[in-house]
C-alpha cells in the first residue's frame, strides 16, 4: 500500500465542500458557474506541512488554483526545502567562496594570508592557485 498525500474525495465531499464555500473561489473571490472547471485547493499547501482535513480545504477556478500554485505555492516549498535542506547541514555551495569558511586559506584582517586549519602563514600565491588581480 502507497501513502497518498491527499485523500480522494466523492462527489458528495466535493459537492457539500462547494457549498460550503457558498460557490466563490477562495483565491479571486469570484463565482464558480455551473460547467466551470474547478478543484479542490489547499489553503497551505500540503509540501508546507497542511493538513488534508476539511478546515484547509477550500474551492477555486482551476485556472486561479494553477496560477497560484505556478506562482506563489510552488516558490514558497522550493524556498523552505532549501532552508531545511540548510538548516540539516545537507546543502553545499557550488561555487564555494575563495577565502570562504570552507576554503583551506583565509586572510586575516591585517592582510596576511594563513592556512585555516594550522594558523601557518601561506605564501602570497601558491603554485596551485590562481590568483586574482584588479587593476
Ligand atoms: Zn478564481
Amino acid at each position: 500500500m502507497t501513502l497518498r498525500k491527499r485523500a480522494h474525495l466523492s462527489t458528495t465531499q466535493r459537492f457539500s465542500l462547494l457549498q460550503r464555500e457558498k460557490y466563490r473561489c477562495h483565491l479571486c473571490d469570484g463565482l464558480i458557474y455551473v460547467g466551470q472547471a474547478w478543484d479542490v485547493s489547499h489553503e497551505i499547501p500540503l509540501d508546507l506541512d497542511g493538513a488534508d482535513d476539511d478546515a484547509n480545504r477550500r474551492a477555486a477556478h482551476r485556472k486561479c488554483h494553477r496560477t497560484h500554485t505556478a506562482a506563489v505555492d510552488m516558490p514558497a516549498i522550493a524556498r523552505a526545502k532549501r532552508i531545511q535542506a540548510g538548516h540539516h547541514g545537507a546543502r553545499v555551495a557550488r561555487f564555494p567562496m575563495r577565502g570562504g569558511r570552507d576554503d583551506i586559506l583565509k586572510r586575516r584582517v591585517d592582510g596576511t594570508v594563513v592556512f585555516r586549519a594550522t594558523g601557518k602563514l601561506a605564501s602570497l600565491s601558491p603554485p596551485a592557485r590562481r590568483t586574482f588581480r584588479h587593476g
